[in-house]
């Protein structure tokens, strides 16, 4: 059972030429409810029903704006469709005709879903969000790669070059395929870890950084083909 949250709600009124908007932020937890017409929302920032814009509570993390639940399993399609609705009601061209305020908001809003978006519906950037929220370390806070990793990549870059060099495509391509295994296996271990991330111990989330940054060496070795 989700333990529900009691919030403190804060209040926040303007007064427009012809309208009233009410704004309400507050650390609010699922389901919520429009304090417009009472249509229980998805997200925090837009109700469906009777499209009045809420700003993004400060709590909210990028599954809560999204309405998705938040786990590295997500459903693509779930996630996709909550997206694009959730996006079409917020979008600016609908506000074009209301006040500043409701226009600034509305670009606000579709920009923050924008980018709530771009990081879930990519599993690595939802394994490092995930690990981010869970308190890091950051990639900045931890730069290093697994230890092994740095000479094995050094092996790899050396056999690419030397491949490429007789213009060996067989066995580029063989390459490629084995970096591209090694990737998705990496990325199979840094799951395993995302789907337990609120349970894990501190060094088990940093070898998950260093695991997500060994993804990087992968990603250009792939991208030096060229
Ligand atoms: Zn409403």
């Amino acid at each position: 059972m989700r333990p529900r949250v009691a919030s403190r709600r804060r209040r926040l009124t303007w007064q427009t030429q012809d309208e009233r908007i009410e704004i309400m932020s507050s650390a609010q937890s699922l389901p919520l409810k429009c304090t417009g017409c009472q249509a229980e929302q998805n997200t925090p920032i837009v109700c469906i029903g009777c499209h009045t814009l809420y700003p993004v509570p400060q709590s909210a993390d990028h599954f809560t704006l999204l309405g998705v639940p938040r786990k590295y399993d997500l459903d693509e399609s779930e996630l996709a469709a909550s997206f694009r609705s959730i996006a079409r009601n917020v979008h600016p061209d609908r506000f074009a005709d209301q006040s500043e305020q409701m226009r600034t908001l509305a670009t606000r809003l579709s920009a923050e879903v924008n980018r709530a978006y771009q990081v879930l519906r990519d599993p690595v950037l939802r394994a490092d969000y995930l690990l981010e929220l869970a308190g890091g370390p950051s990639a900045a806070e931890e730069r290093e790669a697994p230890g092994e990793l740095l000479m094995e990549v050094m092996e790899l870059r050396e056999e690419l070059e030397q491949a490429r060099a007789r213009g060996d495509r067989t066995a580029l391509e063989r390459m490629q395929q084995a970096l591209r295994t090694r990737r998705r296996r990496t990325l199979e271990t840094i799951a395993v870890v995302a789907r337990e991330i609120d349970s894990v111990d501190e060094r088990t989330r940093r070898s998950m950084r260093r695991a997500l940054n060994s993804l990087k060496y992968f990603d250009n070795l792939l991208a030096e083909r060229a």
